[in-house]
Parts: C-alpha cells; sequence; structure tokens
C-alpha cells in the first residue's frame, strides 16, 4: 500500500517535471521567434525612417506631394508606435506584424511621390518578395526556390537583373538561431515580420506562389492584421 503510494507519487511528480519542462523549452522557442523578428522589425523601421528623413525636402513642396508624403510619414509613426508595444506586450507577435503592415504601407507611399514627382503613372503592387524593403515590385520573375519549386514571384528591377544574369536576388536574411537564413527559410523566425510585410496582399495572383515558395505566409497561420494599426 505505502509503496504503491510512493510510486504514484513519483509518477505524479516525473509528469508535472515533465511539462514544466516541456512549457519552459516552448517559451524558449517562442521567444527566440520573437526577438528574431523584432531584430528584424527594428531594422527595417531604421531603413525606412533613414528614407523618410533623407526625403525631407519634398515637405517644401507642399501641395505637389502632400497626400502620399504625409501617407508615408504616418506609416512611419504607425510602425514607431507598433514596435513601442511590442517591446512593452507580454504577447508581442501582433504588435510586430503591425510594425511591418505599416513599413510596407510607407514604401508603397514613398514610391507614389516619387513616381509623381518624375511624371511616372503611380502603381501600386506587392513588395519585392526577395527583400520587401525595396518597396513595391515593379514586376515579376521566374525564380527556383532551394528544393527546385519553379515561382513566379513580384520582384524589384534590379533583382530580377541578378536573376537574369545568374546571380541571387538580394534577399533579406533573418536570423534563426547561429545562422543567417533567406527569410522564407526562416520558418517561425521571421513569421510575425514576415506576414505583416504581405499582409495586404492575400487576395493577388501571385500569392499562391509566394505562399508556396514561402509557406509562413499561408493564409490558415497568418493572424489577421488589423487594418487600425
Ligand atoms: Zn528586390
Amino acid at each position: 500500500m505505502v509503496v504503491g503510494g510512493l510510486l504514484l507519487l513519483g509518477f505524479v511528480m516525473f509528469q508535472a517535471w515533465r511539462h514544466d519542462r516541456d512549457m519552459r523549452a516552448e517559451h524558449q522557442v517562442l521567444e527566440n521567434q520573437t526577438s528574431s523578428s523584432r531584430l528584424a522589425c527594428e531594422s527595417d523601421l531604421t531603413r525606412f525612417r533613414n528614407d523618410v528623413e533623407q526625403a525631407a525636402p519634398l515637405d517644401e513642396l507642399g501641395e505637389w506631394v502632400d497626400e502620399d508624403w504625409s501617407a508615408a510619414k504616418a506609416a512611419l509613426s504607425r510602425a514607431e508606435d507598433a514596435l513601442a508595444r511590442a517591446a512593452s506586450s507580454p504577447q508581442p507577435v501582433a504588435s510586430l506584424e503591425k510594425v511591418t503592415f505599416a513599413l510596407e504601407q510607407g514604401r508603397a507611399a514613398l514610391a507614389r511621390v516619387q513616381a509623381n514627382l518624375v511624371g511616372d503613372e503611380p502603381h501600386d503592387a506587392p513588395p519585392c518578395f526577395f527583400n520587401p524593403n525595396h518597396g513595391p515590385s515593379s514586376t515579376t520573375v521566374s525564380w527556383t526556390t532551394a528544393d527546385g519549386t519553379r515561382v513566379r514571384v513580384p520582384s524589384c528591377g534590379a533583382d530580377v537583373l541578378r536573376i537574369q544574369s545568374g546571380a541571387d536576388p538580394y534577399w533579406r536574411t533573418v536570423a534563426v538561431d547561429d545562422l543567417r537564413l533567406p527569410w522564407w527559410q526562416a520558418g517561425a523566425n521571421g513569421a510575425p515580420w514576415a506576414r505583416g510585410w504581405f499582409a495586404r496582399w492575400h487576395n493577388h495572383p501571385l500569392m499562391a506562389s509566394m505562399v508556396q515558395a514561402a509557406p509562413v505566409l499561408r493564409r490558415d497561420e497568418a493572424r489577421e492584421v488589423s487594418r487600425a494599426a
């Protein structure tokens, strides 16, 4: 009887220990994933802020650039607010998605400003697949993923030229443990960062092939990014 009781107690304690160990491991994985995406969001935000600051003389042009220029600056503020919220939130994933969701809109607005200034027709398009910091794509390109799948993805002009000359595009990398991998190979480590960048384009005809190249963009895995970022 006593031996049976001790065995039962030992079993219960073992189960509790194992549950605790699994929870801690799961928490650590989540922590690593969040911190990779947070670093990626911080560096993209800095890059966009620098681009907005360099374009500051546009302030002088007033009504010529007003609407799109204001939209670019407002998107910068939204990205900054979302990053600040991510820093203080116990569950920062949704806020991190909102950082890149705002940056994508900001890059699109900045591209419209530049197009208007040189008399080009502004166009709205998904960001360059290889590195969304390159801004809205200007074309599409057929590209082979690491596992040999042929896909068509939106691209900036510079990356198309690189692919056509046999070079790799200038892809955005994300930290995974001690490595830096192309974002579409970084899995969950880059997930909040990536989902925000492409959240506005879920109904785009190329989204299916982008999901093939980057499964992390799959809609059923994606959280709904609030438009009220
Ligand atoms: Zn590009």
